[in-house]
């Protein structure tokens, strides 16, 4: 079944030049880019995004983290999408990310991990809506 995902590649792996590098491994893992942009957030705008995690000691310090600098915003889509997605990103701690994980290749810490992957159905659909109106997504 074709399923929509949405990812972020987060303002770590912008400001170290990944972002080409990032793209050509979604690219090469099969998944179509239905809309990508590029965009500078808000401190509120990151905490509206991640309110799942408001209760977190990490919160702020996250929140600061995602408004820090230019980030790219992205739908993708291919069979499997969400999970496949997550597999190619690796684990959140990218010490503990798999060899070949954009995560082990790209990210610096725990925070500070490159790439953002919806983790379910409900998810993607509450985040693709968030950053992307309709009209970006035909
Ligand atoms: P993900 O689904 O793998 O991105 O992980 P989570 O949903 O658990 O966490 C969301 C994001 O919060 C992660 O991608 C990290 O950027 C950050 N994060 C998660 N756990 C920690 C932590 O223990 N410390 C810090 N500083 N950031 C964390």
């Amino acid at each position: 079944m074709t399923q929509r995902t949405f990812s972020i590649i987060k303002p770590d792996a912008v400001r170290k030049g990944y972002t080409g590098a990032i793209l050509a491994e979604i690219d090469k893992a099969g998944f179509k880019i239905v809309s990508l942009k590029k965009a500078s957030i808000s401190k509120p705008q990151a905490q509206g995004f991640y309110h799942v995690h408001s209760e977190r000691p990490f919160f702020s310090d996250l929140c600061d983290f995602m408004s820090s600098g230019p980030l790219v915003l992205m739908v993708l889509e291919k069979e499997n999408a969400i999970a496949d997605l997550r597999k190619l990103m690796g684990a959140t701690n990218p010490a503990n990310a798999e060899e070949g994980t954009i995560r082990k290749k790209f990210a610096g810490s725990i925070q500070e991990n490159a790439i953002h992957g919806s983790d379910a159905e409900d998810t993607a659909a509450f985040e693709i809506g968030y950053w992307f109106a309709g009209y970006e997504l035909v």
